[in-house]
């Protein structure tokens, strides 16, 4: 079944960034735009070919498109919004950290994956849907920021573009700053431009929206785009482990996740993408391994087990790095139950977020 992304309900543009300039790579905008001054549709595809595929930033210079078209689009849309103002690129040409200023000054992360050193054909960029993030996991520099604002489709949108300019980004991933679900009619307005054939041309499967645990919107996202993959921040099945890693797990309760997960599995036949920190002495027992088996059961999730990685933050809570045998025997028990797992020993995903890009393989 193919992806509802054309969603006719009006965005809540409920942020103040929301007003003033407009991306041009907002497709859903463009298209609003071009309706309303009675410009044909086709012209839409016309730009973008423009964009795209003969490289025009002076988009308003398309040719074919008429005069009037013309001074409309460069009255009413810029390419971007938003600027890189910064970026630190690994030495080893794995992958590259941009920070992004956005039109009203506040700043996120987006970060590129890199899979094969110097060939720039596989790279998975992390976005942020948010700025600052209401979720206060406790590991986690941007939950500690709580909400400033969500990001419109068209920043979402943006931070590919400009991670276009160091990488030819493979797979998208909603791993960077902020809880995707809870800015959830942009990122799937966000999802449409990402994948149009005559803009990014993302596969859907190849993009993987990431969440702690919000239940109502992972059974919406597997009604209105079954193609987009899932990635749940386990952490732990425990209900009382998690809620001390995440305060927002006392909302999204494990029996509220399993069903979120069984609806989510059933409804695209796709598996779900769990991912765990450990955390050496809280989460890395085996006794939290078996509960871990007990949640799982026959569920199709694979598990991605990622040794803790040391953030000033995790700090604070005492998080300490776990040892290998440790996270050997918990992978031990969850393989011997039949649960397939890898443990992330090399760390690349976002470091401040206990995230594992999971689209990198
Ligand atoms: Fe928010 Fe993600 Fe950080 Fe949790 S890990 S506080 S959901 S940004």
């Amino acid at each position: 079944e193919r992806c509802r992304l054309v969603i006719e309900r009006p965005l809540k543009r409920d942020n103040e960034r929301a007003g003033g300039e407009t991306s041009v790579l907002d497709v859903q905008a463009l298209e609003e735009f071009f309706r309303a001054n009675d410009i044909k549709m086709n012209h839409v595809n016309t730009v973008y070919r423009e964009i795209f595929k003969r490289g025009r930033t002076a988009f308003w210079e398309t040719p074919d498109i008429g005069r009037k078209t013309q001074d409309l689009l460069k009255e009413n849309f810029v390419l971007t919004t938003s600027k890189v103002v910064e970026v630190a690129e690994a030495e080893d040409g794995s992958g590259a950290k941009l920070i992004i200023e956005l039109k009203d000054g506040h700043r996120v992360e987006t970060v590129i994956i890199n899979h094969t050193h110097k060939a720039r054909k596989r790279s998975t960029v992390c976005v942020s849907s948010q700025v600052g993030c209401a979720m206060g996991c406790t590991f986690c520099a941007t939950g500690t920021m709580g909400l400033q604002a969500n990001l419109t489709a068209g920043e979402i949108i943006e931070q590919v573009w400009h991670a276009r300019q160091y990488c030819t980004p493979r797979n998208v991933v909603f791993m960077g700053m902020g809880e995707p679900m809870d800015n959830y009619e942009e990122v799937l307005v966000s999802l449409r431009g990402l994948t149009q054939q005559n803009q990014f041309n993302v596969c859907m499967d190849r993009i993987t929206v990431s969440t702690v645990g919000v239940v109502n919107r992972i059974q919406q996202l597997a009604d209105d785009c079954p193609e987009v993959s899932l990635a749940l921040s386990l952490h732990s099945s425990n209900q009382a482990l998690r809620t001390q890693i995440i305060p927002s797990g006392g909302r999204f309760t494990v029996d509220k996740l399993q069903a979120a997960i069984d609806y989510y599995i059933e409804r695209t036949g796709r598996q779900v993408m769990l991912e765990y920190t450990l955390m050496g002495g809280l989460n890395d027992l085996p006794i939290f391994a078996k509960e871990l088996c007990e949640f799982i059961q026959t569920r199709k999730v694979f598990v991605n087990l990622i040794p803790y990685n040391p953030t000033e933050i995790g700090a604070l809570h005492g998080y300490m790095v776990p040892k290998d045998d440790d996270c050997i025997v918990f992978e031990d028990i969850l393989n011997d139950f039949g649960i397939k797992t890898k443990i992330r020993w090399k760390f690349t995903g976002c470091t401040m977020r206990q995230r594992w890009c999971t689209s990198m393989w």
